[in-house]
């Protein structure tokens, strides 16, 4: 960087100007209008104030008292002026140091975090914007790593959950081809159910990357709300039979309109009701309700399984966040359906949220949906 082009000699070079700048002013007014007073000056007054000089006498010479005490303002002007420029150059020199080094810093600390070293902070010690500015950076640093904490847990979440299923697909396979397992239905049901969840897990992350980087299309159309939501019941009845969990419906008479895309939506309540019938123990009961109204249809999926501490609530949505990482690590959650979801509900321009009474008490899911045009008109 051209040397002249750093902020320090910037500010530098701005307070010189400044001094030198008063200097030659008080210079020249002495030299002038000193000058003219005392007879001296090569201008006429006349010149200067644009005075007809029929009004003004002309001075008479200046005697040698005159001329001593001209030449003692311009000397004491001239030391004076010395004396600001070198007063200049310290406190200059202080300024802009007091102002260049945290912004150095700042910047060090920008570049470290650009290259990855997350934990890098800055200790600024003042109350003025170069605080604010440290202040906002420092929160940016905790940001980022903490998703990058996140992405770390996943990856090793993500390598445990895809090495689970290939090594018991690859255990199974070894004792068919070594005769050491019978050639059962039962075995191939088992080698399918871990091929499906390791397919399961592979397209959910997919899903996330291309909704992250802004990828997900909806195609949308007016489709009745009930339509969806009884395709997605049928997939589920078995498995909430098998868990003893009962599955219950409020939905109006009327079809509920909305405008959406039915297999992004099936996507949502899948998700929603995958997590509902996960946390909620036999002879609990899940609730998939619809209220229309004028400008959105809202879907509500309430259980009465083990809830949500408030502390968690804010988080639920976030990418990776899972409330009890060994629980749900267990039974293969990785706190990426809820993030899924809320793209996909935002992508048709409606809003998702969660409530819960805390631990034990369940917990209500609700999302929105718009309803399609003609339905407000006829209404
Ligand atoms: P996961 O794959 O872990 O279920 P999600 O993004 O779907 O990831 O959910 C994030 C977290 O929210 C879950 O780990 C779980 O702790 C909590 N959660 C989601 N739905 C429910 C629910 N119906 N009841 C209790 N906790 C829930």
């Amino acid at each position: 960087m051209n040397i002249l082009h750093q902020l320090r000699w910037k500010l530098f070079l701005s307070h010189m100007l400044i001094v030198v700048i008063g200097v030659v002013v008080l210079l020249a007014t002495a030299f002038f209008v000193a000058g003219a007073q005392l007879g001296e000056t090569p201008v006429s007054v006349s010149d200067v104030f644009g005075v007809s000089e029929t009004t003004i006498p002309a001075p008479a010479a200046p005697t040698a008292a005159q001329e001593q005490f001209q030449f003692v303002v311009e000397e004491s002007l001239l030391v004076a002026g010395f004396a600001a420029l070198a007063a200049a150059i310290i406190v200059s020199l202080y300024v802009s140091r007091r102002i260049v080094e945290p912004l150095q810093e700042l910047s060090l600390v920008s570049r470290r975090l650009a290259q990855g070293y997350y934990r890098e902070r800055t200790v600024i010690q003042s109350d003025d914007e170069m605080a604010d500015l440290s202040s906002s950076i420092n929160q940016l640093a905790d940001a980022l790593e903490q998703t990058e904490q996140r992405r770390l847990t996943l990856l090793a979440d993500v390598a445990h959950e895809l090495r689970t299923p290939l090594t018991t697909i690859e255990g199974y396979m070894e004792g068919l081809i070594d005769s050491v397992i019978e050639p059962e239905a039962e075995t191939f049901a088992l080698i399918q159910h871990e091929a499906t969840r390791l397919k399961w897990l592979i397209q959910e992350l997919a899903l996330l990357s291309r909704a992250e980087a802004g990828q997900l299309r909806v195609e949308t159309k007016p489709v009745a709300l009930q339509e969806i939501i009884q395709n997605v019941v049928i997939q589920f009845r078995p498995q909430f039979t098998a868990q003893e969990v009962t599955l219950d419906l409020e939905l109006p008479d009327a079809p509920t309109i909305v405008r959406a895309d039915p297999d992004r939506i099936e996507q949502v309540l899948i998700n929603l009701l995958a997590n509902a019938l996960q946390y909620t123990p036999p002879e609990g009961t899940v609730t998939i309700e619809v209220t229309p109204s004028d400008y959105f249809a809202q879907v509500e999926i309430r259980d009465s399984g083990i809830g949500i501490p408030s502390e968690h609530l804010p988080h639920i949505f976030e990418r990776f966040y899972r409330v009890d990482k060994s629980r749900t690590r267990r039974s293969g959650g990785t706190g990426i359906g809820l993030t899924i979801a809320r793209h996909l509900v935002y992508a048709h321009g409606g809003e998702i949220w969660a409530e819960s009474s805390g631990i034990g008490h369940g917990a209500h899911f609700y999302f929105t949906l718009p309803m399609e045009e003609t339905e407000r008109e006829l209404a």
